[in-house]
Parts: structure tokens; sequence; C-alpha cells
């Protein structure tokens, strides 16, 4: 049974301050089909009229429906299980709702270095999250107040993406790793389709169940973008290893493509379970790439002559292309094409997740793409913290 719908949502009893109204998120609008670029949205506007404050208090949140046999408050409602991720804004844990039985994840927000009141970056997470709604993105359930602390509730995972590709029990078929590569396009479809862009698309931020599905998480760095007129953002974003070339030179004008190109990463990863662009720092990353998928030329860039940092950055010598070469091996043709056309170095050029999801790959190559359901019998739960213990485990043996 889903937390929203279950007897004990709303429940609020009289020894709870205002506190524990704050902030609740408002139903999101039904899944909704994405559309090809260019098609207007018929979802209306993306960021609430509402203001934060507003948004943050919502009264539906204080419909008491108590009754004695319920928990007494949000926080008692939760048991918990585990900690699963140690992030940059805090710990997140397993926790078990003790009505229903299902398990959730708790992200608690930091408050501590917070002169000015609720954190800015963790307001722009919530509301981001309130206003999606896709089977391939991770589902806030609510917001926890407990002593002190502000809890993000999400629907639990039982793995992520850099997790269950460290492991080594279950072997994934080239067909469940079709599907892992489909679900993810499918939510980067939905997240640009709604003028979102993610920014921090990489294994730890893409979560997957016992059932083989695949969800985007991690909102923290993701904002709303003007489809029709670019602005300016930092560059300072996504995670070293999935940046693209453009954010590598600088670029601070920029839309969805940026994602694209860390899908690109992830599809590669998928096949190789290890990152393939490891960088150091900004150039030595760019470096990485260029011995991969060779030096960007005019005809493969012709705009980034134009790029900020170009002087700084640009290719000392020519390197060719051994993209194919290098990845034959662990992947088949119409893979290596679509891989290929996620990791271009033009973000005109790039494929957006909507042709990806067209790409023969999908629609013609055999096999067909299968949910990887057989994930129920691996023993353990994978995130990237367990896979950072037993990495340390395993060094202090040796
Ligand atoms: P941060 O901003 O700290 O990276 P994340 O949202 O990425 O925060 O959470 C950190 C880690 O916690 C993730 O990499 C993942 O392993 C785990 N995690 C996050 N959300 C969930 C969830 N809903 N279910 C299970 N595990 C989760
Ligand atoms: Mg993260």
């Amino acid at each position: 049974m889903d937390i929203a719908d279950s007897p004990a949502h709303g429940d609020v009893t009289e020894d709870v301050n205002s506190e524990n109204s704050l902030p609740h998120p408002r139903p999101a609008p039904a899944e909704q089909p994405y559309l090809p670029e260019g098609v207007p949205s018929t979802s209306g506007p993306l960021e609430s009229s509402r203001s934060d404050a507003e948004s943050l208090l919502d009264p539906t949140a204080n419909e008491a429906t108590a009754s004695p046999s319920r928990p007494r408050s949000r926080a008692e409602l939760y048991a918990i299980v585990s900690q699963v991720g140690e992030g940059t804004f805090g710990k997140v844990y397993k926790a078990r709702n003790t009505v229903t039985n299902m398990h959730v994840a708790l992200k608690r927000i930091r408050m501590e270095s917070e002169k000015d009141g609720f954190p800015v970056t963790a307001m722009r997470e919530i509301k981001l999250l309130q206003s999606l709604r896709h089977k391939n993105v991770i589902r806030l359930f609510e917001m926890m107040v407990s002593s002190g602390s502000v809890y993000m509730v999400f629907e639990y995972m039982d793995h992520d993406l850099t997790g269950i590709l460290s492991q080594t029990q279950f072997n994934f078929t080239d067909a469940h790793l079709k599907s892992l590569c489909w679900q993810m396009l499918a939510g980067l479809a939905y997240l640009h389709h709604k003028g979102v862009i993610h920014r921090d698309i990489k294994g730890s931020n893409i979560l997957v169940n016992n059932r083989g599905e695949l969800k985007l998480a991690d909102f923290g760095l993701a904002r709303f973008y003007q489809k029709r007129r670019r602005s300016d953002y930092t560059n300072r974003v996504i995670t070293l290893w999935y940046r693209p070339p453009e954010l590598l030179f600088g670029a601070t004008v920029y839309g969805p493509e940026v994602d694209m190109w860390s899908a690109g990463c992830i599809m590669l990863e998928l096949f190789t379970k290890k990152p393939v662009f490891q960088g150091n720092d900004e150039i030595s990353q760019l470096d990485v790439i260029y011995r991969v998928i060779g030096t960007p030329t005019h005809e493969r860039w012709a705009d980034a002559a134009n790029m900020p940092w170009y002087e700084l950055v640009k290719p000392k010598d020519h390197v060719p292309n051994h993209f194919k070469e290098l990845f034959k091996k662990w992947m088949s043709p119409a893979a290596l094409d679509l891989a290929e056309r996620l990791l271009d170095y033009d973000p005109s050029r790039r494929a957006t997740a909507v042709q990806a999801m067209e790409a023969s790959y999908f629609i013609q190559e055999q096999p067909t793409a299968e949910q990887p359901i057989g994930l129920a019998t691996l023993e353990g739960e994978w995130h990237e913290l367990e896979t950072k213990r037993e990495r340390a485990k395993k060094r202090k043996k040796e």
C-alpha cells in the first residue's frame, strides 16, 4: 500500500507543534507521457504560484484524523532500520512504517550550518520533487520533523547503480542492461519534458529496486530551465567523471544536453561496471575523454572555439577516435551507436532522451529489454555506502 494512501497519512495529534506541518508535498500531477521536443506541454506552469512559505506550511498537512491506535507523531510512525547513505547534505536511513510495514528512505536535511533558517538547496529539491510524478523518478511521500531535524520521506529502493554494479552475485544479461538504460532515458525524457535539468546524473543517484525498476534520485543540484530562452547557470555542476565537455570548457549557457552526456557515461558503465572517464581534475578529465573518443575538431564541434575557457583547455595534440575499438568487446553495434550519439561533443547534435529511446538499439536490435526482476534473489542491499564499506574492509585485510 502506498504511504500517501495509508490510514496514518495526515495523522497529527495534539502534542504535535506547528513545525510538524513543515513542508507537506502537494499532490503532483498525474504521470504524463513525455512529448518530443517542440510539442507544447499541457501541464500548466511548472513552478507553483504559491510562495515558498505557503508551500512549506501547507495547512492540509494538519487535517487531524487522530485515533488512539495510531502513532502519536510522524516520527513515531517510522522505525529506523539502518543507514544506507552518507551524502553531502546529510544521512539517508532505511526505515519501516510501523503501520503499513512498508519501508521508506529518510533523508535528513542538515540544518547546523544554516544561519538563515531552512536551507535554500533543500527547499529547491523539495519543490522540484513535488512537481514530479513518473515511474522512473523517485517519489517523495512527505516531509517530517523529528527532534529538530527535517527529513524527506521517500519510497525505499533496495540498491543504487554504483552498489549493484559492484556486486558479483547477480549477473545482468544484455536484455537487463537494455531495460536499465531504457528506464534511465524514460526518466530523463520526463524530466526534460517538465523543464527540469538534473545536473548530477551518476551511479549513486540512480536507484534500483528488487523488482528491477530504476528511478532517478537526488535532485539537490537540479533546476527548472527555460525551454525557449537560455539563461546563465553555474558550470560547477555534475560530478567530474560525468561532466560534459561544454561545462569543462566553461559554458554557463547550457540545457538538458548536459544530462545526456552523463547518461552516455552511465550507459557505458552498465556494460563495463566501472566509470569510464575517471579524471582527477578538470584538465585531466578532458584528457581522459580525448584518449577515448578523440579530440574535438571543427567538424565535430564547431562552437568549441567560442567556449569561455577554450584557449585554456583546448587539446594540444590531435588524438583519433578509439571509441568503437575500445568498447566493441562489451557492446553490440547498435549499443555502440547509441552511446556514441550520447557522447557527442556538440551539445546541439547530442541525442536527446526522446531521440535515444527511438534508437535502433531499442527498436530493432535483439534482445528486447527485460526488467531484472531476478534481483529479488540477490542477498543484501547494495548502495554506494555498502560498496565503500566492503572496499575498506578488503583493504584492511590485505
Ligand atoms: P546526497 O545529496 O547526499 O548524495 P542522495 O539523495 O543521493 O543524497 O542520497 C545518498 C545515498 O543514499 C544514495 O546514493 C543512495 O545510496 C541512498 N538513497 C537515497 N535515496 C534513497 C532511497 N529512496 N532508497 C534507498 N536508498 C536511497
Ligand atoms: Mg547523491
